[in-house]
This record gives C-alpha cells, structure tokens and sequence, in this order.
C-alpha cells in the first residue's frame, strides 16, 4: 500500500505534523521537522510512555544522559568495532545499498554479517536502479557519527561519538542510581532521548532516520531468576504500549532472533513488528542481555558494578532485560493506525482516528461566526477550559472546512458556539468518529468533558 504512506506523508506536511527538513535548501538527507500537530503527538506519547513505565511502578526510575559520552564507554560495549552495517556500491550509477537488505529481497536469505557470503550472492543481482550488474565488494561501515571536542589535544581522546543508542548513557550510570535511589532488584532505569545512528540508506518518511529519539528501559534482575515469566511479560506491556498508539493487535506480531544471528551474550532478543504500509518491520525490540554490559563496563572503567542483594546475603553483576522503543517509530504507527478516509454524503471525509489519550488538540472551539456576540462567549469557553484540555481556537472559514481540518488533525470533540447559544446558554458538541452532535449547557460543559477524558 505505498499509495497509503504517500497519502500519510502529504497530510503530515499539509496539516503540520511532519514537515521534510531544510526544503528550502532543497531538503536534507531524510530528515524531518515535526511540526505543532507532531510535536504535540510526540510529547503526549512520550509522556504516556513515561507515565506507563515510569510513574505507574515502584521498580523503574528515570534518567536523562548526554549524548556525548566518553568513548571509552563505545569500546566496552563493541560498537567502536562492531557496530556496523554491509554497504555495497553500484560502479554503473554509483548509488550505495545496504548489501544485507539487496540480498534478503532478491533471495530471501538473511546473509546479515556474512560480507563475502554477500559479495557472491550480489553477482546475481542486478541494481534496483539502474539495471545493471556492476558492484564493488560488500564492506563494513561503521554508523555512529563521529566528531571533535576541542579542549583535549590528545588525537584518540578529543574523537567522540554522538551516541548510537540511548541505553550506554544508562549503564555509566548504573552505580549512581544505586547509590543514590532507592532502589532494590528487581528494578529498572528508563530513558528517552535522541540516538544517532549514520544508516546507509534512510527511508520510508520517519521509519529510519539518522537522527532519532528512543525510549529505552534497562530491567536489572538477579542471575538466576526465572527469566522467561518475565520476559513474556515485558513483551505483552510493549504490545500494550503499541495498542495504546492505536495499532491493531493483527498488525502486530513477533520475530524471534534466530540463534545464529543473535550477539553471543544474548538468551533471547524479539523484535515486535508491525504492519506498515511498506510491510512487516521491527517497531520495538526485547533483548535479554545478561550481565554483558555491566561486566565490560566494571572491566574497562576498574569500577565494580555489581549488586548487594541482603535477601540472599551475596553479591553479583545483575543481568538485564532491555526493553527498547523507537520514538519516531511509535509516532509513524499512530499516524498509520489513525488514517481512515470515509464516505460521508458522496464526499470524501479524511479523519485521523488517534486514541483520545495522545490526540495533538483535545478541543476545537469554534464559533459559527467572528461575530462579537459569539467570539465573546467562545473565548470565554477557550479561557475556562484551556488549563484543563489542550485546546484549539478557530474562527477562520466555513465550520464545513473548519470540522474537516480538525477531523485531518485528529480532534475528537469540537464545540460550536451558534446564535441559539446566546438564548439557550448551550452549545453544540460534535464528536469526531461518530460526528454525532450534542446540545450541552455551557456550565456543564467542563463535567461533560471530564467524563470523555
Ligand atoms: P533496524 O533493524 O530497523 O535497523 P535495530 O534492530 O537496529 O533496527 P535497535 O538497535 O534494536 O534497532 O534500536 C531500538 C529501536 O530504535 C528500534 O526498535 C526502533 O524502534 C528504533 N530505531 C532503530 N534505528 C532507527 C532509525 N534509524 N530510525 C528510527 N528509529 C530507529
């Protein structure tokens, strides 16, 4: 279904959700802008993921780290040599591909970190853009990006990394929250923030970007408990999550890392994919990590970073489970999940079905005209309520053009202040799926409200 994403991406631009970054310089290597709509999207599932993970519990704590970090911490946990991805060129055109990916959709084979596996199997392959058949061999390419801090002079130090996941901020970290929270195992360390990641080919919109936001959870747990309960239990709350955004429970599914191409130290890693219009792909991601980080870490830094647990009286380097979500990701999903075009009178009507709970404007107030007598008690309205919801002020255009743009930006209730209003002290509530109207008094309109949220 491109013919979907194409619609998505242009209503996101018409109506301020995501705008291509930098047009006016003719646009920059896939990189978006979120706009009002998008920003307010973004925020309200940042927090409702904050309020999920983070308030709703006992054992999860919050954090906000650098994206700079030392890079001492990037070669404790592999990325400095690791941390790539296969590129392969066409000398014909001279575009560049993830060799891994060419591969897989020519063949079906996951040949992921085999390059000359790759090499061999792309002399069956012809460029998807070109037509030709002239590659270079497939290489590894490092994706963290690079730069300089200015006040070391010593070449290896002064070269840092902006971070390539936000969960290595955690770690570093480790020792601090436990000296300082409260905190017992089993417990958890929740961070949001921006990742960086240089990926050959970026694409689909927002799906992969090279500058993007996650939200990742380390769960610390003791050696030997009983993992796979738990694990089980991690995957139904990220599934939770992402019907929270909206997304159908048939548009969800899990892909099990096989045990070759899972990283060493791992027992079980699942991605949670969903059905975009562009297919099945990994939305979020489960890792069991065991005690990897925390033990390269302790052996790199000298510091120990392990655990007292007084219940059993010993001492040990907790293992962990990593819940991981991509923010950007989350926001395609709700954009995706909400998009519902419906025949209303032989018209088109294009509305954005989003979860009440993470809808940019929770209300439009929108006077039937700029009129005094009714801008006045609309403004009243805006100003009584404007504290309690995210509300939205319209007085421009027809009420036929104003519903539909709030129907596009995903309103679910308008309120209408008409010239019965002036008599009746009422007002006319209109609901976004159903477009049911309501006459409700204006001083039981704050209850009213209440009730739906
Ligand atoms: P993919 O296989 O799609 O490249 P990944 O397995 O490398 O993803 P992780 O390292 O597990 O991804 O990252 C955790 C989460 O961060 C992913 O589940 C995804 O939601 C998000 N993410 C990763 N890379 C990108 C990207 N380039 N753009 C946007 N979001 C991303």
């Amino acid at each position: 279904m491109p013919d979907l994403m194409e619609k998505i991406v242009s209503l996101a631009k018409r109506r301020g959700f995501v705008y291509p970054a930098c047009e006016i310089y003719g646009g920059f290597a896939n990189s978006y802008s979120y706009g009002s709509y998008g920003t307010e999207l973004k925020n309200n599932i940042k927090q409702l993921w904050w309020q999920t993970f983070v308030h709703n519990r006992e054992d999860i704590v919050g954090l906000d780290g650098p994206i700079l970090l030392h890079p001492k911490l990037w070669e404790a946990s592999g990325h400095t040599k690791g941390f790539n991805d296969a590129l392969v060129d066409c000398k014909a055109c001279q575009k560049r591909f993830r060799a891994d990916h060419l591969v897989e959709e020519a063949t079906g084979k996951d040949l992921e970190g085999q390059l000359d596996e790759m090499s061999a199997a792309l002399t069956e392959i012809k460029c998807p853009n070109c037509g030709k058949q002239d590659w270079t061999e497939a290489r590894e390419f490092n994706m963290m990006f690079k730069t300089q801090m200015n006040n070391v002079s010593d070449e290896e130090t002064a070269e840092v990394y902006l971070r390539p996941e936000t969960a290595g901020a955690i770690f570093v970290e480790y020792k601090n929250v436990l000296d300082s929270m409260r905190v017992k195992i089993p417990f958890g360390i929740a961070q949001i923030g921006k990742a960086f990641r240089n990926e050959i080919v970026a694409g689909n919109f927002i799906f992969r970007l090279r500058e993007f936001e996650q939200m990742e959870i380390e769960y610390f747990i003791s050696p030997d408990t009983e993992w796979k309960p738990l694990f089980e239990k991690w995957l139904m709350q990220q599934e939770k999550f992402a019907l929270g955004l909206g997304a159908d429970k048939k548009d969800l599914r899990h892909y099990e890392h096989p045990d070759d191409k899972r990283s060493h130290y791992s027992q079980k890693t699942v991605d949670i994919e969903y059905k975009f219009p562009f297919g099945f792909k990994e939305l979020f991601g489960l890792a069991h990590r065991g005690n990897f980080d925390l033990t390269a870490h302790s052996k790199a830094s000298g510091e120990k970073l392990d655990y007292f647990d007084q219940e059993k009286n010993e001492r040990y380097v907790p293992h962990v489970l990593e819940p991981t979500f991509g923010l950007d990701r989350s926001l395609l999903v709700a954009l995706v999940a909400a998009y519902h075009e419906e025949e209303v009178k032989g018209e088109t009507r294009v509305v954005m079905k989003f979860p009440k709970g993470i809808a940019p404007i929770q209300l439009a107030i929108l006077p039937l005209s700029k009129k005094e007598e009714l801008s006045s008690v609309a403004r009243d309205i805006f100003d009584n309520l404007k504290t309690d919801l995210v509300c939205e002020y319209d007085e421009t255009q027809s009420i036929g053009k104003r519903y539909r743009r709030q129907d596009e930006i995903g309103t679910p209730y308008c309120v209408t202040v008409d010239f019965d209003s002036l008599e009746d002290k009422a007002v006319t509530v209109r609901d976004r799926d159903t477009m049911e109207q309501e006459r409700v008094k204006i001083e039981e309109l704050e209850g009213y409200l209440a009730d739906k949220y």
